[in-house]
């Protein structure tokens, strides 16, 4: 298990960039121990980068990382990429080809070397302004798993960046949103919103020129395009005739919060020094989707955080889609250093205002007099455990055994499963040690 990722290793460097110091959660001797292991790939079949705190590594055994890292780069460059789109849109509609395996735009002379591949052809421009529909979802379950806004959601969250006065759009792992304000761009004269991309699915390159797409990792603030990718990010941030700037960002849900805090607080702080002088104290404003079950994690890193009750749905995501029958929960929210009450959210969705909490919540979430706010984080109406001296699931009633509300059928003091937010056994997520430090 690789939990608590802490620090990046600038000399360690693996595909992905600096590698990320952890430390072991296994068993026996080894607990505890430090080790390097890749920012972006949490399963060593993908990524085999290895080494202990303290470990010396022998030349040729640096020579060989080398050599790995080489032939881990992709096989075009960015810059490459962009030429090939320039001459793949030259072509007839019957030329133009997509290779399924390779997820890769086809130029004629190419064809021949894949030919044994399934391919898609008649590629139109439409096609080619919607790249999230055309690449297949990345699946890997433990760390790059890509679940795509629900249409709805994308347009809610669209319509609110512009309602608040957004110009640009800092999008950070959100390929739909970046391709919907993209395409409303250039279709509509009026539309004056930009967007840049920042994703480590590198296949986006083939859609976006390099002022619109940023190969990077949010795990570790890694530029791959080093310092012109950086140039190009901090030229968007700069927020010239009071286009305001907002960073958007939906990161896989495996975790790593703490690191991927520490790469929001460098965005944040490039956005920070491209203010202009005399500008007063403030943040960069903020989306952050996640989870509500990390809301305590999120608020340690950022304090003047708020989760909003929003429930962000997905097209490919089995659990939290919005189905055809009825509305399945979504557990997925809308963190925001904005100010609360400025987050408008859909009253034909069943959200409403509360004017004492002065933010909008959802149909269910109902005021509680004595804890004095709006107490649900599911949006199912939850109820006051005078015991506990708060709001609790509907569904939990008061053990004395564990002295706090559980399941019914919970098992008095004991968890066999690790802890998915720590990883250790012996306790759940509700009770996990490193969450109640907030
Ligand atoms: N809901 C979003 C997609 C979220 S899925 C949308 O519809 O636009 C998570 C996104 O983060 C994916 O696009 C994935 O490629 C990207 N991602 C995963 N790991 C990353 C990393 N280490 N650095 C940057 N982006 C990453
Ligand atoms: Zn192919
Ligand atoms: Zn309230
Ligand atoms: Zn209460
Ligand atoms: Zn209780």
């Amino acid at each position: 298990a690789l939990r608590g990722a802490r620090v990046t290793a600038p000399g360690r460097l693996c595909p992905a960039g600096p590698a990320l110091l952890f430390a072991s959660t296994g068993h026996g001797r080894e607990r505890g121990r430090r080790f390097y292991a890749c920012s972006a790939c949490r399963d060593r079949k993908d990524c085999g980068f290895f080494q202990w705190e303290d470990e010396k590594v022998s030349e040729t055994r640096l020579a060989a990382r080398e050599e790995y890292n080489r032939n881990h780069q992709p096989s075009f460059t960015h810059r490459q990429n962009v030429e090939r789109y320039k001459n793949f849109v030259l072509l007839p509609l019957p030329k133009r080809r997509f290779c399924q395996e390779c997820q890769q735009l086809l130029l004629p002379a190419e064809w021949e070397k894949h030919s044994d591949h399934e391919f898609r052809c008649d590629i139109s421009t439409a096609q080619l302004k919607t790249p999230s529909q055309l690449l297949y979802p990345l699946e890997n379950k433990k760390t790059n798993a890509q679940y795509l806004f629900a249409d709805r959601s994308c347009q809610f969250l669209l319509d609110l960046i512009i309602d608040l006065g957004f110009r640009r759009v800092l999008s950070v792992g959100t390929p739909r949103l970046h391709e919907m304000i993209q395409s409303k761009a250039s279709q509509k004269e009026d539309f004056r919103v930009r967007s840049l991309l920042l994703d480590i699915d590198f296949r986006y390159s083939q859609f976006y020129t390099e002022d619109e797409f940023c190969h990077y990792n949010m795990f570790n603030h890694y530029f791959f395009g080093g310092e012109a990718a950086h140039e190009t990010c901090r030229k968007f941030l700069y927020q010239d005739n009071g286009e305001r700037v907002i960073l958007v960002t939906d990161p896989p849900f495996g975790g790593l919060v703490e690191a991927l805090a520490s790469s929001f607080k460098k965005l944040m702080a490039m956005w920070k020094e491209t203010e202009k002088e005399g500008c007063n104290n403030q943040e960069m404003p903020v989306f952050w989707i996640f989870p509500y079950f990390f809301e305590s994690r999120i608020l340690e890193f950022f304090p003047s955080f708020s989760m909003m009750d929003y429930q962000v749905d997905y097209d490919n995501h089995a659990l939290y889609k919005h189905g055809k029958t009825g509305r399945r929960q979504s557990p997925v929210r809308i963190f925001t250093n904005l100010t609360p009450s400025m987050i408008v959210l859909p009253v034909e969705e069943g959200y409403r205002f509360c004017a004492i909490c002065q933010r909008y919540v959802s149909s269910g979430n109902q005021h509680c007099e004595i804890c004095n706010s709006c107490t649900s984080k599911d949006g199912r109406r939850w109820k006051h455990c005078a015991l506990c001296k708060k709001c609790v699931k509907p569904s939990w009633f008061h053990c004395n055994n564990c002295n706090c509300c559980a399941l019914p059928n919970h098992t008095c003091e004991k968890a066999d499963a690790g802890c998915f937010v720590c990883g250790k056994a012996g306790h759940k997520r509700s009770t996990c040690p490193s969450l109640s430090r907030a």
